[in-house]
């Protein structure tokens, strides 16, 4: 095993104890998956000793990463607000939405074109021509993209508008999907699976920055519990420990996290005061008439709201707001 452990260019380390050996490999720990050593009778656990991944870890890569898209941040010291509808349902909603960030200094608008839903007959989305809508309201305001897409397939047409791509809960763990994004030279909103566990959602921006795109974007927007009072349970924890663990930004959905848009400020607030780098959150014209999470979106007067508060709690927090 030491001779197996050595031909892989790692220095083999010979620990014997009492009742057990310790055998150490010191090196790049991703060439030793090739012996397979757990398969062995002897051998009782593999553990490595730094973490699995070795890009997304603040181990190899101390500094926070900023992103930088049109002279807009995402990364700390900033504080970044995506905002916009579940979906984009016509050209007037969007243009209404495209107005509200441009007073509130909001610089990114969210919208899906392509949507995961949980029944296929349900509303799917406008697909090509959603982005067309989204991509005029971008010339007219200056808004920049932040949009889902769903399926490899899709990847290239969809990267010709969003200046962000969106990888969805449902997808974390699509890694064909994750590997032709990681292609590509726009940034990535990596969602966590609403079952994915820390390391497997770290996992996951792994995959995006071994392909070489190294700006990706973390987001938490609850996870499933036993609770049924609310959608999900939004997981405040992830964000110290991502801080902890990652340099990558991480950000919050505090919609899909509430279900109700009675609970939104309240969680995009604790977003901020736990550490998150931003929030993408879901706001309507008329969120009673929304064709897709309209209880979860907030009124136009609600997030202009929650702008103020996030304003002064910016400054109780040191945060950049644009
Ligand atoms: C969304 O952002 O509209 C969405 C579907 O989110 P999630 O993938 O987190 O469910
Ligand atoms: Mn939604």
């Amino acid at each position: 095993m030491l001779q197996g452990i050595a031909s892989l260019g790692l220095e083999p380390l010979y620990m014997p104890g009492t009742e057990k050996i310790v055998l150490g490999a010191v090196g790049d720990e991703r060439s030793i998956e090739s012996l397979h050593l757990e398969n062995y009778g002897c051998v009782e656990r593999v553990i490595p000793v730094l973490s699995p991944y070795k890009l997304a870890s603040r181990e190899l890569h101390p500094a926070e990463t900023l992103i930088s898209i049109s002279k807009q941040h995402i990364g700390a010291p900033y504080f970044t607000v995506i905002a916009g509808p579940c979906s984009v349902e016509n050209e007037e909603m969007v243009q209404q939405v495209g107005n509200i960030l441009q007073e509130e200094k909001v610089s990114f608008m969210r919208g899906g074109a392509f949507k995961p839903r949980t029944s296929p007959y349900s509303f799917q989305g406008l697909g090509e021509s959603g982005l067309q809508l989204m991509a005029k309201v971008r010339e007219r305001f200056g808004t920049l993209i932040v949009t889902e897409v769903m399926d490899s397939e899709q990847v290239e047409t969809v990267a010709t508008y969003a200046d962000v791509l969106q990888i969805g809960s449902r997808n974390m763990q699509n890694f064909t999907l994750l590997k032709k994004v990681g292609k590509t030279n726009k940034p990535i909103l990596l969602k966590r699976g609403m079952a994915a566990s820390i390391q497997e959602f770290l996992m996951s921006a792994e995959y995006i920055l071994a392909e070489g795109n190294n700006n990706v974007i973390l987001c938490e927007r609850g996870i499933k519990t036993f609770e049924t009072s609310y959608r999900n349970t939004l997981d405040l924890t992830a964000i110290p420990v991502l801080k902890e663990k990652t340099h990558l930004p991480v950000i919050v959905d505090p919609s899909h996290a509430a279900g109700n848009r009675s609970y939104v400020i309240a969680l995009a607030k604790a977003a901020m005061a736990c550490g998150a780098d931003g929030i993408i959150v879901e706001i309507h014209p008329h969120p009673e008439e929304a064709l897709t999470d309209g209880k979860q979106s907030l009124s136009f007067p609600e997030f202009r709201n929650l702008m103020q508060q996030f304003r002064r709690l910016a400054a109780i927090e040191g945060r950049i707001l644009p």
